[in-house]
């Protein structure tokens, strides 16, 4: 690991350099690991001398074994040590996560500092980490081959399950396929819960005719997978048909669109336009999809508000349109795919029928 964050601590300083800051405070946690190996609790001090992780006792052995190369600070407050830590330096305009930092801590941090001035910096870290390296594909691909056959074998027990215990079972065996855990609460929604995109699983038991979205991811080595598929038990009717196949249709159509340089809005605008001549405008309510990696939403956004961003070779990204219709149920069809020079290349393998 250390090779790999050393690369990335450097690509730090260099942008730290270009816009004249000192040092960095990192706040947000997944920013942390992926610059230290680190996945504990704590904040981050990056600065030209090294980096520093301010934790406390609970951590401190798991972040000298994770992260071998940081200096680790134990003994205080997270936000204290990292105060001090400046102040000893005698760092002069560092950056601050304006996003993953509260309002309480940074008072405490304006008034505790000496010389230092703090600078709002918006994502840098989490747009670096947007393109993955070939270590993290091959984590965020074993995540989603434990997912996909964790998948295979539950289908063939849904009938008469309950959601909650079918969202309990699918998670044991993605546990059993070497999982850590899952990358989210499981959805598992039957009948007219489909209709909630983020629907929690309940009591409802899954019977014939149902329309189940079942939403689901593993985490390996803290990446994670994101898919989803829409299942039925028995024969599907005339209107399920028709609504899953335009969603199919609509998912396959964008993922044809994914290549580096692809303007995320317009890969959305594929589906959306394809959902809309159907007559289904409204009911697709969501982005297209979004980045995946050491959390399971991330950079790129694929949504008509991504503005001009567009995507890069590296980028791991989730492609699901969906159906959603009060009282009725709903549809969603999702794929993890890798932005490769050519073009693409998916990460998901659970089979498609219904
Ligand atoms: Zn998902
Ligand atoms: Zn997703």
């Amino acid at each position: 690991m250390s090779g790999i964050t050393t690369r990335r601590q450097e690509m730090v300083r260099e942008w730290l350099e270009e816009q004249g800051l000192d040092a960095l405070l990192v706040s947000a946690e997944p920013n942390v690991r992926w610059l230290t190996g680190f996945a504990g609790e704590g904040l981050l001090v990056l600065d030209a001398s090294g980096v520093s992780i301010c934790t406390d006792s609970r951590y401190a052995i798991q972040a000298r074994d994770e992260a071998p190369d940081a200096e680790v600070l134990a003994d205080g407050g997270h936000l204290e040590q990292a105060i001090g830590r400046l102040n000893a330096d005698g760092v002069g305009r560092f950056g601050f996560e304006s996003a993953y930092l509260s309002y309480a801590s940074h008072r405490k941090l304006c008034e505790g500092l000496d010389e230092a001035e703090p600078v709002p910096v918006e994502d840098k870290i989490k747009r670096l980490r947007a393109v993955k390296d070939e270590a993290e594909i091959a984590l965020i691909e074993q995540a989603a081959t434990i997912a996909d056959r964790a998948f295979v074998a539950l289908r063939p027990m849904l009938p008469g399950m309950c959601e909650r215990d079918a969202a309990f079972e699918l998670h044991r065996l993605m546990v059993k396929e070497g999982a850590e855990k899952p990358s989210f609460d499981i959805i598992v929604a039957s009948g007219p819960n489909g209709a909630k995109p983020h629907a929690c699983p309940c009591e409802r038991r899954i019977s014939e005719g149902d329309f189940i979205v079942i939403d689901w991811g593993a985490v390996v080595e803290g990446y994670c997978s994101d898919c989803t598929r829409t299942v039925i038990v028995g024969q599907p009717d005339g209107r399920q048909r028709e609504i899953w196949e335009a969603v199919r249709e609509a998912q396959l159509a964008a993922i044809a669109g994914v290549r580096p340089g692809a303007v995320c809005r317009e890969v959305d605008e594929i589906a959306r336009g394809l959902l809309r001549e159907r007559g289904f405008d409204r009911e697709f309510g969501h982005g297209l999809g979004h980045g995946v990696g050491l959390q399971v939403h991330e950079l790129p956004v694929l949504s008509q508000r991504s503005e001009d961003a567009a995507l890069e070779a590296g980028m791991v990204v989730t492609v699901e349109p969906g159906v959603y219709i009060e009282d009725w149920g709903g549809v969603r069809l999702e794929e993890l795919v890798l932005v490769t020079q050519e073009g693409h290349r998916s990460l998901t393998a659970a089979p498609y029928d219904l």
